[in-house]
């Protein structure tokens, strides 16, 4: 059986833990899904119209989050760690049962979702793996900041730039190679915010669950949590978890290069309906393994989709 074929989670796993803006204590169930059914969420705290596709379409909200939202106003909001750990370790179909509104914050970043699913393992279905070519540059502008995506060969970049007036955040720049370099550092950043907006977050009904346990607190020069930061470039890496969470709503894996300045999850949404308006911008393929180029064949380089 091919390793490029879609993959599901071997059992279901229960994951339990707070929702970052919501404060909301949930438990989330991460089940096997059919292949070609891509990921779905389900809230099981309603008893009908509670099902959500992680479509780019179906986001209704990128204040601070991603929130998807059915035809009924029926919403799930925070999903980009949990779908950044599910592109990069190649977990195709899912459902997700959640009883509440908001998928668990964790540690903040993408590690709980990354070492529970690793460690119940995947399933290689026999359906072949698809994926989105982008065909033409799409760039989206607004103000200072940008993000545009390129043509790529065969790999998914990222490179990524923040500019704060923070001097311990201050400008920070990374790229990574999604289907080849190690992105353990990526998976492993957790979200951030400065000292001096949490009144403001909290004030606007946000952040109630945010706690040190959940978010890196930078005040001035100094970050408020003991462990301190767990790599040097974590605010940057952290935007581009966001940024390949946000990319799985395209529905498959994504082959192109990708330039972002100051964005975040409002830009990197509209890159993608920008992308998806136009038919020639891009074009879906089947891997077959046999059709591949020699390069690709190299399954050592191709750990997220392997
Ligand atoms: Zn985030």
């Amino acid at each position: 059986m091919s390793v490029l074929n879609q993959k599901t989670i071997k059992q279901s796993i229960t994951i339990k833990g707070v929702g970052l803006h919501t404060g909301f204590m949930t438990s989330m169930k991460i089940n096997p899904g059919e292949p070609n059914t891509g990921i779905i969420f389900k809230r099981t705290d309603l008893k009908k119209n509670n099902y959500i596709v992680p479509s780019v379409f179906n986001v209704s909200d990128t204040t601070l989050c991603t929130t998807i939202s059915n035809e009924f106003g029926v919403k799930v909001s925070t999903i980009e760690h949990l779908l950044a750990a599910m592109y990069v370790l190649g977990l195709d179909n899912a459902l997700i049962e959640l009883d509440s509104q908001e998928v668990p914050i964790m540690d903040g970043s993408a590690k709980n979702f990354v070492d529970m699913i690793m460690s119940t393992g995947l399933e290689v279905s026999d359906m072949p793996l698809k994926f989105i070519k982008i065909e033409k540059s799409v760039l989206i502008n607004k103000d200072s900041k940008f993000i545009k995506i390129d043509k790529s060969n065969i790999t998914l970049d990222i490179d990524f730039e923040i500019k704060y007036k923070n001097p311990l955040i201050g400008t920070q720049q990374n790229k990574v190679s999604v289907y080849q370099d190690d992105l353990t550092d990526t998976l492993n950043s957790r979200t951030f915010c400065l000292y001096e907006d949490i009144d403001k977050l909290k004030k606007a009904g946000l952040a109630k669950g945010g706690s040190l346990d959940n978010a890196i607190v930078v005040k001035d020069k100094e970050i408020l949590n003991d462990e301190g930061l767990r790599n040097d470039l974590e605010f940057v890496n952290h935007k581009i978890l966001d940024c390949i969470g946000d990319i799985y709503l395209s529905g498959y894996k994504l082959i192109g290069s990708i330039k972002c300045s100051q964005g975040g999850h409002s830009l990197t949404n509209e890159l993608l309906r920008e992308v998806f308006k136009d038919k020639s911008n891009f074009s879906i393929f089947e891997v077959k393994e046999k059709s591949l180029p020699h390069s690709f064949i190299n399954k050592s380089l191709l750990k997220s989709i392997a």
